[in-house]
């Protein structure tokens, strides 16, 4: 059998088995629409209701503050969206991480071209927000904060605490974009103090196209969808039970098996760090060197192109991402490789790993043995490389 190393769990994971059996029943045998008076709706509802308490309790919240959406772009747009729309008369200035998923950078881009104002947040060469300058950039009319809880692209966690107790002192709302977080570190909504956290079905093992929205009790929210009464009003349209089925059995299992999971991904990702600094030469490492979710790798590697890098290792059976999972096909440098003040040239380079409780050791010596093979040949046919070695030669 040919080999396989898959590296890439931020951009995709196979729905676990003990998911897809909890989700079976719920496309045929109980079928029922949760809104319908009669018993099969009722007891379609009541399970619904089960699944709600299960995500709420990974998270440290309340049933009734989660809402149930189509994934972390959705949840997303509707904490910012729901509370810029709800809170208009109150103030009309957001201010987001400039290393923001497009998900929260695009809908805060929106508000820009309504009668809004938006502060895109400088970080530092890690990734990290400074929670004093945030403080600092708090203006009457500012409503909203929204930065993410950890990156996607260069794994870094950021103060989330300390951010929020700014917000609350300052009676801002503050929402963190916790998609590459949760189902990777403990969270707990009520320990942090955020009054809107975004979730995704995908690093939990879930289906695609499932997710939540956390959002304090008594927050006044505006819906995106308007419609009937699901979810309390803020979100109409009949639930997708099976996958809200698949997210609820996915949080339950993810409570039970997240130390393990994070002790097993953090040996291993170590292990992919040091080899990858030792075998390779000018290899830079982004984001935190500690301060990063625990599975997460990810290097620029200079001279040549993440794209092809990952082409090629994907010929070798390794698969891993360039640059954000969701912003790769696009083919341009990497805003948030940028942010952090990594010059265009070796943003380029960009590659990142996202492991998984499933991989092993075999799945990294195994890298660590192809990466500097096809790296080197990219460099052989890279004009970028010659130039740097005739430098080294001549200096
Ligand atoms: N935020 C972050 C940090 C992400 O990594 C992603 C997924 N790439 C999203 C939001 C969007 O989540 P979804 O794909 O579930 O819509």
């Amino acid at each position: 059998m040919e080999k396989k190393v898959y590296l890439d769990n931020a951009a995709a994971t196979p729905v676990r088995k003990e998911v897809i059996e909890e989700m079976m029943p719920f496309f045929d045998a109980e079928f029922g629409n949760p809104s319908t008076v009669y018993d099969m709706g009722s007891r379609i509802k009541a399970v619904v209701d089960v699944q709600r308490a299960k995500v709420a309790e990974l998270i440290g919240a309340r049933p009734e503050e989660i809402i149930f959406t189509s994934g972390g772009t959705e949840a997303n747009n509707l904490a910012i969206k729901g509370i810029a729309f709800a809170h208009r008369k109150k103030g009309n200035h957001i201010i987001v991480a400039a290393t923001e998923h497009h998900s929260v950078l695009n809908s805060a881009r929106f508000f820009e071209r309504l009668d809004y104002e938006v502060t895109f947040l400088k970080v530092d060469e890690y990734g990290l927000v400074d929670p004093q300058r945030i403080r600092e950039l708090i203006r009457p009319e500012t409503i909203l904060i929204s930065i993410a809880y950890a990156s996607n692209e260069i794994g870094t966690i950021q103060p989330i605490a300390k951010i929020a107790e700014v917000c609350k002192d300052k009676g801002v709302f503050f929402h963190t974009d916790g998609v590459a977080t949760v189902g990777n570190i403990p969270v707990d909504v009520k320990q942090l103090g955020v009054d809107l956290l975004s979730l995704s079905g995908i690093p939990l093992e879930a289906p695609k196209g499932t997710g939540a929205l956390y959002f304090r009790k008594g927050l006044r929210l505006m819906p995106l969808l308007h419609g009937g009464i699901q979810e309390s009003g803020r979100r109409g349209g009949t639930e997708n039970v099976p996958g809200i089925v698949g997210l609820g059995k996915a949080a339950e299992l993810t409570l039970q098996e997240l130390p393990q999971k994070m002790r097993h991904v953090k040996v291993l990702r170590d292990k992919l760090v040091s080899g990858v600094i030792e075998s390779i030469e000018s290899v830079k490492l982004t984001g935190h060197p500690e301060t990063r979710l625990p599975g997460h790798a990810s290097f620029c590697v200079q001279a040549i192109e993440g794209e092809a890098l990952v082409f090629m290792l994907s010929s070798e059976g390794i698969y891993v991402n360039t640059g954000s999972a969701c912003a790769s096909k696009a083919l341009k440098t990497s805003p948030v490789l940028l942010a952090i003040g990594i010059p265009p040239e070796l943003a380029q380079g960009s590659i990142v790993f996202t492991l998984d409780v499933t991989n092993t050791e075999e799945d990294i010596d195994y890298v660590l043995e192809k990466l500097p093979f096809v790296v080197g040949r990219l460099r052989s046919m890279s004009p970028l490389w010659g130039k740097k070695e005739t430098a080294q030669a001549s200096s």
